[in-house]
């Protein structure tokens, strides 16, 4: 019997999950190799008394992305959970009884935005013809590419393309050119929060991540987002991947420029491929040896880090009022709060908040008459982090919660967990604490971003520090395009 390629995963975030269910698919047998207790890396799920947390993402976008990749095993999104669209999408508050809710639908959406700029919605629709324009090129064109080299983007359909993508000017002048209003300003700006950078650095081509927001909708697996990390390494099981959890990767060893054993306290694995799906950095600077780094330490100094994020864990004795399932806090100077992130680095004066509700849409993840909380400061990554720190911004977050919602939750709250930067590095061992990887810059888009491939021939590296970036669906396509790279090079052999 012709022997199998074996492939080593370290990690089981959504791009570990990815590739190793479409490796194991294609013949290869797979062994995934994760630190934590349980599978999904960032998006772990945290259970306490009846109450059950996602630990990090929220929204649900982008659900094309899932639904292609659970058809690739003749699956489709239900056949997991139900998927439910949120409508209204979201709230954003601006200050006490001063808010906007996001509609579901284009048509409210329009008439949303002739109330609050007349005129406006003739700008919308074009605004959103051209993101519709870079989603599908984007989607279709570039995110599956490996990006090893700009080579892969000299062809002459792109060189047009990449015009009208507007590669160039940045989402602050293209938000501006067309709408006056502050309130509709920010909310086309808020998706590039998602990418960790300024709208004034971030490309006018990630507008994108609107028509993602406004026209293919905000949706939520019932049940959980966890939801989407049991579907996939169901799905991985199904093909035959094993997991090892509690297992964290100390070294890799390389001979003859192979990566020949990833070592940890429960023995060594020895494989024909490895792929890296922990933080890039710890892998790049921890587990290999100085000559199978691909970059220095001063290269990871000078990159721009998303931010971070002081996160709280709420379990609730009561209902709430005037809330959605997420709700934006936009009352304070969003430039004030993004110099504090990436020009001078400090923990934010007046920072804009998140808060997600999810048992606001379901039963299941609190008890009946509780509510579920997640609350969301982003903040500069490799700030110092310690209790009295994060109580002050609970204590701030309760006031301001107070103030423009009208409820006083102080005396209802059954228990809280915080988590932030200390906990991304003991967890995950994230550079500086990042929560979300790199700012989607010009300079830090594609063939910029730290590269897949490896000096060391049989690694490659997958996950939200490489390409195509930051969020579940990037993540998930990551792990797509590592599979296809090791397919590739088996094909070679
Ligand atoms: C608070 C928060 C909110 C977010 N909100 C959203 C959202 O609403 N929507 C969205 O789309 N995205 C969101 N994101 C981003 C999204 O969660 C991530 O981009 C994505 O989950 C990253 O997946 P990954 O596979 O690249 O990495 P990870 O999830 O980090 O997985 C890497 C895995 O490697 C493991 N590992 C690390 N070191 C080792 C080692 N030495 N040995 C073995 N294993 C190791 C880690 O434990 C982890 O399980 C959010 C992220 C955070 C933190």
């Amino acid at each position: 019997m012709e022997k199998k390629t074996t492939v080593t995963i370290i990690g089981a975030g959504f791009a570990g999950l990815a590739a190793a269910a479409l490796l194991a698919k294609d013949g290869c047998d797979v062994t995934v190799i994760e630190k934590n207790e349980m599978a999904g890396g960032r998006a772990r799920s945290w259970q306490k008394d009846c109450f059950l947390f996602d630990m990090g993402p929220s929204w649900y976008w982008m659900p094309d992305v899932f639904e292609n990749y659970y058809n690739l095993f003749g699956k489709t999104t239900s056949d997991f959970y139900t998927l439910k669209r949120l409508n209204p999408s979201y709230r954003i508050y601006f200050g006490k009884k001063d808010t906007i809710d996001v509609p579901a639908t284009l048509d409210d959406l329009y008439d949303l935005f002739e109330k609050l700029e007349p005129g406006s919605s003739k700008n919308l629709k074009h605004f959103l013809e051209q993101a519709k324009y870079k989603y599908e090129v984007g989607m279709n064109e570039y995110v599956f590419k490996p990006s090893h080299s700009v080579m892969e983007y000299f062809d002459p359909r792109l060189a047009i393309s990449g015009i009208k993508l507007q590669l160039l000017g940045n989402m602050r002048q293209h938000v501006h050119q067309l709408f006056k209003n502050e309130r509709l300003r920010k909310l086309l700006e808020f998706p590039v929060l998602f990418l960790g950078a300024t709208p004034q650095h971030t490309p006018a081509l990630y507008s994108l991540m609107n028509y993602a927001d406004l026209v293919l909708g905000t949706w939520y697996p019932m049940g959980g987002m966890h939801k989407i990390v049991a579907a996939m390494q169901h799905l991985a099981e199904s093909e035959g991947v094993k997991f090892i959890f509690d297992t964290e990767v100390t070294k890799i060893e390389v001979k003859n420029n192979l990566a020949e054993y990833v070592i940890t306290k429960n023995g060594n694995f020895k494989s024909d491929f490895v792929v890296g799906n922990a933080d890039y950095h710890y892998i790049d600077q921890h587990l290999f040896d100085k000559p199978y780094r691909n970059y220095n330490e001063k290269y990871w100094e000078k990159r721009t880090m998303a931010p971070s994020c002081l996160l709280f864990y709420v379990g609730l004795n009561k209902k709430l009022n005037n809330l959605l399932h997420h709700n934006l806090f936009f009352d304070e100077d969003f430039d004030q709060h993004a110099k504090e992130i990436y020009t001078h680095p400090q923990w934010p004066s007046k920072p804009l908040f998140y808060v997600c509700c999810p048992s606001i849409t379901d039963k299941s993840v609190a008890p009946e008459g509780c509510e579920n909380l997640f609350f969301l400061i982003p903040v500069a990554p490799d700030l110092p982090d310690n209790e009295s720190k994060r109580e002050e911004y609970f204590n701030l977050l309760l006031k301001r919660f107070k103030d423009l919602t009208g409820n006083d939750i102080g005396d209802h709250i059954l228990f809280k967990r915080s988590y932030a930067m200390n906990d991304f590095v003991t967890d995950y061992h994230a550079f500086k604490g990042n929560a979300y990887g790199l700012a989607n810059t010009l300079k830090q888009t594609a063939f910029l971003k730290p590269k897949m491939k490896s000096k060391v021939t049989n690694f490659l590296y997958t996950g939200q520090l490489t390409v195509p970036g930051p969020g579940v669906p990037p993540a998930i396509i990551s792990g797509q395009v590592v599979a296809k790279e090791i397919k590739k090079k088996l094909k070679k052999a």
